[in-house]
C-alpha cells in the first residue's frame, strides 16, 4: 500500500465522518475541471451513492462536453449557471470533500462558501503545498492523479465492494488525461497498480481513450494546426516555446471550452525544448498554461509571475493583463531563468 505518509487517525476519522449513510456528502472539484478533477468527483461520488449516501457534485463551472459521457449517478450542479442552487445544495450536506485541489482560491465562486461550511471538511488532492482549508488532509505529492489517490483512500477505508463500473472508469479517465495517457508522471509502480486493478472491473480502456481524446472538432483541429503554423514562437537560446491565442482566433474556430486542451504539450516535442507556455485571451485576463521537462519548475514560474501553480511539470495561472503584455512578460523573464533552462534534463 501506497499512502504511506498519511496517518491512520485521518483514514478512520475519514471512515467516522463516512460512517452515517444518512450523511449527505458534496464533492467540490477545481474551477474548469479537467479529466482528473471530474473523474474523482464524479467516480467519488458513484461510489458514495453505492454505499447508500445522498451525494452531490458541485463544480464551480462546466466541463469540456467530452467528459460528458462518464456515467454520474450523483446530482451535478454548476455553479456558475445555478449558483444559488449550488449554494443550498452545500449548505444541505454534511460532509464536504474538495477534490484534486489544494489552494482555496481554485474554487471559483464556491470559495466562501467552502469558508462557511459547516460541516466536516476533506481535502483529497495531489499537488504540492496544501493549504490549511479544510479538517481532514489527504494529501500526497507523489501520486500521479488525484484519481489514483482516490483509489487508494477507498481501499484504505474498507470500500472496495463499492467499486463498480462506473467508478472504475471515471477513476481510470482520471489516471489517463493527468498522465497525457500514461506518458509522464508514471514512474511509481503503483500507479499502473492501481490502473490493473480498475481493468478488473469491466471498463473499455480503448473505448475511454477514443471518447476523450477522438472526440474533437474539426475546428479544433484547423485550431491546432494555426497555432503551430502561425503562433508558437520558439526560443532556442532558452529551450523555450510559446503560443498565444486572441479571442478573435478562438472565435473563428469556434472554439468551445476544452478545445486547447494539450496545445501546450506540443512544443515540449521539438528537439531540445524543455519549457512551453500557452497565452488563452479571455475577458479581461488571460488564462497561462506551463509545462516543462525534467528539473525547470513550471509551478514555481507560474506561482512567482501568473497568481498560479501546480506540478513540477504543469502548472496554470492567470494574469489580469492584455494578451500581448502576458506574453512579453514571458519573453522578458526568460533570460532571468535561463540557468535553470539550460540545466533542465529534455
Ligand atoms: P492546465 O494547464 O491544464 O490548465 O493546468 C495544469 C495544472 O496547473 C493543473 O492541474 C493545476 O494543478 C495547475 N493550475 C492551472 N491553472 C491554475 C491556476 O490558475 N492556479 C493554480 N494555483 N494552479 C493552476
Ligand atoms: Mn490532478
Amino acid at each position: 500500500m501506497d499512502l504511506k505518509k498519511t496517518d491512520t487517525e485521518v483514514f478512520n476519522k475519514l471512515r467516522e465522518a463516512l460512517l452515517s449513510i444518512s450523511a449527505r456528502i458534496a464533492i467540490v472539484p477545481h474551477v474548469n475541471p479537467d479529466g482528473d478533477a471530474i473523474g474523482s468527483a464524479v467516480g467519488l461520488a458513484n461510489l458514495l451513492v453505492n454505499k447508500g449516501h445522498r451525494a452531490v457534485v458541485i463544480s464551480p463551472n462546466s466541463y469540456p462536453a467530452y467528459y460528458n459521457w462518464l456515467k454520474n449517478k450523483a446530482e451535478i450542479v454548476f455553479a456558475d449557471k445555478h449558483r444559488k442552487k449550488a449554494e443550498k445544495a452545500l449548505e444541505e450536506s454534511d460532509v464536504l470533500i474538495c477534490v484534486d485541489f489544494n489552494d482555496i482560491g481554485r474554487a471559483g465562486k464556491l470559495q466562501k462558501s467552502i469558508e462557511q461550511f459547516a460541516g466536516i471538511t476533506i481535502l483529497i488532492d495531489h499537488h504540492p503545498g496544501p493549504e490549511n482549508f479544510c479538517d481532514l488532509m489527504v494529501s500526497a505529492p507523489e501520486y500521479s492523479s488525484t484519481a489514483e489517490l482516490i483509489y487508494d483512500t477507498i481501499i484504505r477505508l474498507g470500500y472496495k465492494t463499492f467499486i463498480d463500473q462506473p467508478v472504475a472508469e471515471c477513476l481510470f479517465t482520471g489516471i489517463m488525461t493527468d498522465t497525457g495517457s500514461f506518458s509522464h508522471n508514471i514512474s511509481r509502480p503503483n500507479t499502473f497498480k492501481v490502473v490493473s486493478q480498475l481493468l478488473t472491473f469491466g471498463i473499455n480502456p480503448d473505448k475511454i481513450q477514443a471518447e476523450v481524446y477522438h472526440n474533437f472538432s474539426a475546428g479544433r483541429m484547423r485550431l491546432l494546426g494555426y497555432c503551430l503554423n502561425e503562433k508558437m514562437e520558439v526560443f532556442p537560446r532558452y529551450r523555450a516555446a510559446l503560443i498565444s491565442i486572441t479571442k478573435d482566433e478562438l472565435k473563428k474556430y469556434n472554439f468551445v471550452p476544452g478545445d486547447a486542451e494539450g496545445f501546450v504539450n506540443y512544443p515540449l516535442s521539438i528537439s531540445g525544448i524543455v519549457f512551453s507556455a500557452l497565452f488563452i485571451e479571455k475577458e479581461g485576463y488571460v488564462k497561462v498554461s506551463f509545462r516543462s521537462k525534467g528539473s525547470f519548475p513550471a509551478n514555481r514560474f507560474s506561482a512567482k509571475h501568473f497568481n498560479g501553480g501546480g506540478h513540477l511539470n504543469a502548472s496554470g495561472g492567470e494574469i489580469k493583463t492584455s494578451l500581448e503584455k502576458a506574453v512579453a512578460l514571458f519573453r522578458q523573464l526568460l533570460p532571468d531563468y535561463l540557468h535553470l533552462l539550460e540545466n533542465a534534463e529534455s
